[in-house]
């Protein structure tokens, strides 16, 4: 998403109706203003940095809006990574820890304690080594202000990144989005 203003484009016209009320903070429901169509939307901004929406039914919108029950489509993040992997390519990381990784794989890990390395690695597209360092770090992870704090713990505790030893701050080469997908959105 970005720079050519698509999602500022296709999000014209879709209108956030209501966010899920429960822990899954990255969803919500849509309305196209235009058409009348309604969407699910899992907004992922740490490992795809892509909005995936999923066409709902009147049936289907019924029951978010009246009973809270959703689709199951994008309900944990392990499952929005799993879309985000059939659709779309998970940005290049050039090094470890960095915010994004690290509290993707907290989340991941939040939600299922047994999840392994390879199912990390695929997930947000970092290598198995990448993976397993990830999953070694001592979480919680912190809140921005804490995140240098939090790093010299990491530091002290000689848990040391296998890739990229060249400074903190996160620099992402963005991947390549496929259009496809985004042609379907609304008729674009
Ligand atoms: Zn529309």
């Amino acid at each position: 998403m970005g720079m050519d203003g698509l999602d500022e484009r296709v999000f014209s016209t879709v209108r956030k109706v209501c966010a899920h009320d429960g822990d899954a903070w990255w969803l919500y429901l849509a309305e196209c203003r235009a058409c009348g169509q309604s969407w699910m939307v899992a907004q992922e901004g740490w490992i795809f940095d892509n909005h995936f929406l999923k066409r709902l039914d009147p049936i289907e919108v019924h029951k978010i809006v009246q009973e809270q029950l959703w689709p199951s489509d994008f309900l944990t993040y392990e499952r929005v990574l799993s879309v985000g992997r059939r659709l779309s390519q998970p940005c290049g990381f050039f090094e470890l820890l960095t915010p994004s990784l690290v509290y993707a794989v907290e989340e991941l890990q939040k939600k299922r304690r047994t999840i392994t390395v390879g199912e990390v690695a695929y997930l947000t597209g970092i290598s198995p080594e990448g993976a397993a360092y990830l999953l070694s770090l001592p979480f919680p992870a912190p809140m921005p202000e804490d995140w240098d704090q939090w790093c010299d713990e990491v530091e002290r505790l000689g848990l040391k990144a296998k890739l990229g030893d060249d400074g903190l701050r996160p620099r992402m080469k963005m991947p390549k989005r496929r259009r496809s997908f985004w042609d379907r959105v609304c008729g674009r």
